[in-house]
């Protein structure tokens, strides 16, 4: 019985889940609340203002930016888009702009064929749909062309100011590593995340996890020494207990891609 609404009010209800009482035995996180409120608290400092790397000027283009970024660095995708986005900012522009024409616009990023075709069978449904309008839940997000729950995630979150939890496959390592939340799935992940959150972060979580897991918990060897929550985590890899100072991070450590 889940509510499609709940999404948005499950960061402020661990109390309130309307799976009730079941619900609330679920297991919880290995951290405390005060732990969790130091760790983000300390995200927050180091990046106060996070911003997703993908270029885009309206809700159309960051669908479209989007669904060209999967196996595609961010940098990658922004040469092609800057662009592009100039004659085709409107599904009805991308449309007028045509198959052909949008995939001499892209061919620098990987599988450009599909994501053309997707882009453009996107554009049409957005506009027989939807009114030419990009749609704000993830229900009516995920029934376009090319866009997957992840997609509709970042579109919700970044467009709509909707928070969510895109579980990329820097958040997947960084919630099973540290045992933040963690699960099988990136949907089991999500949910966790969702909960043990706290809500008055839940915002830019999202990018926070990315970021960390890109620059400092990285796959092969996470950087403990230079990890401002070394001292928090429980993470039975870490190499450091001792936290690195925190400091807000200057933009040029914020947005390089990988
Ligand atoms: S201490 Fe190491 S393992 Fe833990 S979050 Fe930091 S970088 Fe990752």
């Amino acid at each position: 019985m889940t509510n499609p609404k709940t999404k948005s009010s499950t960061q402020t209800s661990q109390k309130s889940n309307r799976n009730g009482a079941r619900r609330r035995v679920a297991p919880r996180s290995i951290y405390t609340k005060t732990e969790l409120q130091e760790m983000f608290r300390r995200f927050s400092v180091q990046r106060p203002e996070p911003k997703g790397e993908l270029e885009h000027v309206n809700a159309f283009t960051l669908v479209v930016a989007v669904a060209l970024s999967a196996q595609a660095t961010d940098a990658g995708v922004n040469k092609a888009t800057r662009s592009l986005f100039k004659v085709a900012d409107t599904p009805q522009k991308m449309l007028d702009l045509g198959e052909d024409r949008l995939r001499d616009y892209i061919k620098t990023i990987g599988l450009y064929r599909n994501k053309a075709k997707n882009v453009i069978a996107l554009s049409r449904k957005l506009i027989e749909d939807f009114g030419g309008e990009v749609p704000r839940t993830r229900e009516e997000l995920v029934t376009l062309p090319g866009v997957g729950r992840k997609t509709a995630n970042v579109v919700m979150s970044m467009a709509f100011g909707i928070p969510t939890i895109a579980v990329d496959t820097h958040i997947f390592r960084i919630a099973n590593r540290i045992r933040l939340a963690p699960g099988k799935t990136p949907d089991e992940v999500e949910e966790k995340l969702m909960r043990v959150i706290p809500p008055e972060y839940l915002f830019h979580a999202h990018h926070w996890l990315i970021l960390h897991g890109r620059y400092v918990c990285k796959a092969r060897r996470p950087e403990c020494e230079r990890c401002v929550i070394a001292d928090l985590c429980k993470s039975p890899e870490k190499s450091c207990d001792v936290p690195a100072p925190l400091v807000e991070l200057p933009p040029q450590v914020i947005g390089v891609a990988e």
